[in-house]
């Protein structure tokens, strides 16, 4: 069968699309990227905000327009309106999120049996869609209660997968040719909390560290009331990224409660000063939340004030999107959308200020850069992008195509026109 994937959303979902391919390529199955060549289309949807959900349901409808003859909607949007995503005209069958793990062991009618014994070798996906950083699922669901939030709803419960089971999608990434693994999850802190003789995330990393092959490792998100303190040790080894995305949300202590979320600003500041006294200049960045209802605007100054006063590399800046099962969707004083995408840009000014800042500590520094994507450019050369460790965005010219090549930079000066900078490559690059 020819297969073609598509996902919206987290790093989760992009994971999950891939592990699927993986399995049915392993069963001679061909993946393609052009839902007309496909006799079967899967397409991992996401609910996490409004423009989501929409943006689910659009892929659904172009990918069976384009003529993929079986299309199959999975994901959050799935899972939480499987009677819309049915009534979409095209759409054939529904997979919710608790069945997805046996999905193809569903549409082929093997046992997971047969699946588990499969050799299996990652490549990105065709097209757009293929990547060089391959997205480990380690953990599903949340025990967290935020308010606003539709994922944990649509996701259920922490669940996490064994050691080996990630030991061996890492071992089919490396096989196939990735560079740097990224382990993710919804709440990837939560790891371990279920299994015998409870672990923590500290546990995984220890597991994964033993494992060779790839060059680098990055945790894709973690809350900072999972932070074990046990993980400082682990930067030590240079495989792991001196980057952490730690979600903020709010940076007003009466926003968090509402929002349902266990720490305070305090809390934050100080994991934040005790991480980078033991791992110095390590990245951090983080989601906010602009427009939470009740939001006043003093409240907003003291959530943009605590962002500058953290020294953020980057962050992610969404507006409130009222999600209907929610308990925030039930909440008073809703912010007029005007107001709440002004509070959004202003953010966004914020964060970038703080980006162009971080970066600029490593000006004429060398460091090492996994180029992501690479083009023929009319000098004869290629252009190229990838990022540092430390999540820093670089652009630099290359007469070699070095694409998932990690290669050292000389980083020259800021990018006037994106958030990142500009490199050149040293005479050890190519
Ligand atoms: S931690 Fe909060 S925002 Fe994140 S998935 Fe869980 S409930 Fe949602």
């Amino acid at each position: 069968m020819k297969i073609f994937f598509d996902s919206i959303g987290c790093r989760l979902n992009q994971s999950e699309v891939e592990s699927l391919a993986n399995i049915f390529r392993a069963l001679g199955h061909q993946i393609v990227g052009d839902p007309a060549e496909a006799d079967l289309a899967i397409v991992n949807t996401c609910a996490v905000t409004v423009q989501a959900a929409a943006d689910s349901r659009k892929k659904l409808r172009r990918t069976a327009r384009e003529g993929a003859s079986r299309v199959v909607a999975t994901g959050c949007w799935a899972t939480l309106y499987p009677e819309k995503a049915l009534g979409l005209e095209g759409v054939t069958d529904v997979v919710d999120n608790d069945e997805k793990e046996n999905l193809v062991s569903k549409i082929l009618g093997l046992s997971p049996e047969v699946i588990s014994k499969l050799d299996l070798v990652r490549e990105p996906l065709p097209g757009d869609r293929g990547r060089t950083r391959a997205f480990i699922k380690v953990q599903e669901g949340c025990d967290n209660h935020c308010t606003y939030c539709l994922t944990r709803i649509a996701r259920g419960r922490s669940r996490s997968r064994p050691l080996t089971e990630i030991s061996r999608d890492i071992k089919a990434a490396v096989d196939g040719g990735a560079k740097e693994i990224v382990l993710t999850g919804v709440q990837l802190g939560g790891w371990g909390g279920d299994l015998l003789g409870v672990k923590s995330i500290a546990d995984l990393l220890e597991g994964v560290l033993t494992l060779n092959g790839y060059a680098r490792l990055r945790l894709s998100s973690i809350e900072p009331w999972d932070f074990d303190p046990k993980l400082l040790s682990f930067w030590s080894d240079e495989r792991l990224c001196r980057h952490l995305h730690i979600p903020l949300q709010a940076g007003k202590d009466a926003i968090l409660k509402a929002m349902g979320r266990p720490i305070g600003t305090g809390e934050y500041r100080q994991l934040i000063d005790a991480i980078r006294n033991s791992v110095p200049d390590i990245a951090f960045t983080t989601d906010v939340i602009a427009g939470f209802p009740g939001e006043t605007d003093q409240d907003f100054a003291q959530t943009a004030e605590f962002i500058q006063s953290i020294g953020f590399a980057g962050g992610h800046v969404f507006t409130y999107s009222p999600r209907p099962g929610t308990a925030a969707f039930k909440m008073k004083d809703h912010i007029p959308m005007q107001t709440a995408k002004a509070r959004n840009a202003a953010l966004r000014t914020i964060f970038a200020d703080a980006g162009r800042e971080y970066r600029g500590q490593f000006i004429g520094t060398n460091m090492k850069v996994l180029w992501e994507s690479s083009r023929p450019n009319q000098d004869g050369g290629w252009d190229l992008t990838g990022l540092t460790g430390n999540y820093i965005r670089v652009y630099t010219e290359a007469g070699d195509d070095l694409w998932n090549r990690i290669t050292p930079v000389v980083l020259d000066r800021d990018h006037p026109a994106r958030s990142a900078l500009i490199g050149s490559l040293t005479s050890l690059s190519e």
